[in-house]
């Protein structure tokens, strides 16, 4: 969930940019929330000294909260065509499409604000319209390059844009923010024509139905899965929403042109199986796409069995291989054959490894590497590798540091507040805020509640009654433990010394300790207690 803020101008009354504005998802940690972002605080206070939110491209962890912050925001957003489609469309469902000032800024376009002078350049990644950017100032250039590698057939948009990157290095960068996800990996990520081949070979081994599952937003992989598709004469069909949404994109920017028109999914499901193939959303085992329906047999129209077989064409995104195999688990017990990145040349990562990150040190020349877009161990390495290509000058951040750059190099200043807001239901609330603690407390523990009602002089005049929540069954049986509770509780307030009797509170709390207290020799652990008093 990237967020970076460019600060320039005399302490106290600095300009502000925003490059990318993403969001992360949560996980088994995280019940009930799926959405993570930035808390914006810091800026959000500054909105008037926001001059822009200027976008990369689009991957989720570069604008999927656009949509969520601007209100908080309010500054023109600035992205090229392919990525300002989608965020229109995300704006559009949020209701903010009249409200935000979306400016589409052509491949290797020019933004002032302030100043900032920010010039595009043309990278290439796993996405169309991936952008670096040069951002210049009177205090020097920095090169933030967002996502990237060095693709020199990257079959969708121009290779990088070398010349580019030259000038600037000669012209003098003082820092490159630069991607760190691959640091950890010797060579090259590799190019996508290779993954494009071996596809169109794969798919002409097959005899049963085929479904590739890819990332909707690696467009070019999209296009390699239809290029095998017509090599081998299969029709393709598109399983999946987030797949329709890109190929929206896609066909905005003038992709696709050239080829046959898709099928939807019941006219796939009348062809021979040997003449079509599926793309397909959810190659993370997530539970609602399509092709974890499609494994279980709960789609309504695309089904898969013996001799059919699923192309995982992708890479496992660490923290989800245990989906992953599941889903995987269930297509080979339904007899489909599961081929993966570790069988076939069929994935390329699109993030630099270290042949191509120190290609880019050669060319970029920064005498400041600020590495970014990686675990603390990721930016390590990556600062360290910096240093051996003889870059003067290094710092790893942690989220909120504010770096002061300079030509005498990167400087802490500052820590500013940078934590996480969740998306729960449809409130965004900071991460650290007891509710999401409570829920999973509760999901451990189980609740019981007690109510009963009593009179002015404490006499029982309704109740206890007393009620489970996610508690297993004891071997006495539900019935015979909530009577035990009940007497519990009712023993308990009989109990009571007189003179506390009218006090609603010490007769909740004296139910309470009782009902705590017999719990756990029922259930073992101690369930989360809830009474309730109601005066008569
Ligand atoms: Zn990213
Ligand atoms: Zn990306």
């Amino acid at each position: 969930m990237n967020l970076n803020l460019y600060g320039f101008g005399p302490e106290g009354r600095e300009q502000w940019i925003i490059v990318d504005l993403g969001v992360t998802f949560g996980d088994a940690n995280t019940p009930g929330v799926e959405v993570i972002m930035p808390d914006p605080t810091f800026i959000a206070a500054r909105a008037d000294d926001l001059l822009g939110i200027v976008l990369t491209h689009a991957h989720e962890d570069h604008m999927g909260a656009v949509a969520s912050l601007w209100p908080q925001l309010q500054a023109p957003v600035y992205a090229t065509p392919f990525t300002a489609y989608l965020v229109r469309d995300r704006l559009a469902e949020a209701g903010l499409l009249d409200q935000v000032s979306l400016h589409e800024v052509p491949l290797g376009g020019r933004i002032k604000l302030g100043s900032f002078d920010i010039e595009l350049v043309t990278l290439t990644h796993s996405i169309p319209e991936p952008n670096g950017l040069l951002i210049r100032t009177p205090a020097g250039m920095v090169l933030h390059t967002g996502d990237w590698k060095i693709d020199p057939e990257p079959l969708i948009g121009t290779p990088t844009d070398v010349d580019a990157l030259i000038a600037a290095g000669e012209e003098g960068i003082l820092a490159m923010v630069c991607d760190s996800t691959n640091v950890l990996t010797e060579g090259e990520a590799g190019s996508e024509a290779g993954v494009r081949s071996e596809l169109i070979k794969l798919v002409g081994e097959q005899n049963g139905r085929v479904a590739v599952a890819a990332f909707a937003s690696n467009v070019a992989r999209l296009q390699s899965a239809v290029e095998a598709a017509e090599h081998n004469d299969r029709t393709v069909c598109l399983v999946g929403r987030s797949m329709h949404r890109m190929m929206g994109a896609a066909r905005h920017v003038g992709l696709f042109e050239w080829a046959k028109p898709f099928i939807d999914e019941e006219e796939a499901a009348a062809l021979p199986k040997n003449k079509v193939l599926y793309l397909c959303t959810g190659s993370q085992g997530e539970p609602r796409a399509a092709l974890s329906r499609i494994a279980s047999g709960s789609h309504r129209h695309v089904k898969l069995s013996n001799g059919d077989s699923v192309l995982f064409s992708s890479r496992v995104i660490p923290g989800n291989e245990k989906s992953i195999f599941a889903l995987q688990n269930a297509l080979v017990s339904a007899g489909v054959s599961v081929i993966g990145e570790k069988d076939r040349h069929i994935h390329v990562s699109g993030h630099p490894c270290r042949d191509e990150l120190r290609q880019m040190y050669a060319w970029a020349r920064p005498r400041i590497a600020i590495p970014v877009h990686g675990e603390r161990r990721h930016l390590i390495e990556h600062a360290k590798l910096a240093r051996e290509l003889q870059v003067p000058h290094g710092f790893a951040p942690r989220n909120g540091d504010m770096i002061l750059l300079c030509d005498a190099g990167a400087e802490l200043v500052d820590e500013v507040p940078s934590g996480r807001l969740h998306r729960d239901g449809n409130i965004l609330t900071p991460a650290d805020h007891g509710a999401l603690r409570e829920r999973k407390k509760l999901g451990h523990s189980g609740v019981i509640s007690v109510a009963l009602a009593v009179d002015g002089a404490g006499h029982l005049r309704s109740g206890p009654e007393a009620n489970l929540f996610g508690l297993a069954e004891p071997k006495e049986g539900f019935d015979q433990v909530i009577d035990a509770l009940c007497d519990t509780a009712q023993n308990a307030v009989e109990n009571m010394p007189k003179r506390n009797r009218g006090d609603e509170r010490a007769i909740e709390n004296a139910v309470l300790q009782a009902v705590r207290r017999l719990a756990p020799k029922i259930w073992g652990k101690r369930p989360h207690v809830e009474v309730i008093v109601l005066p008569l």
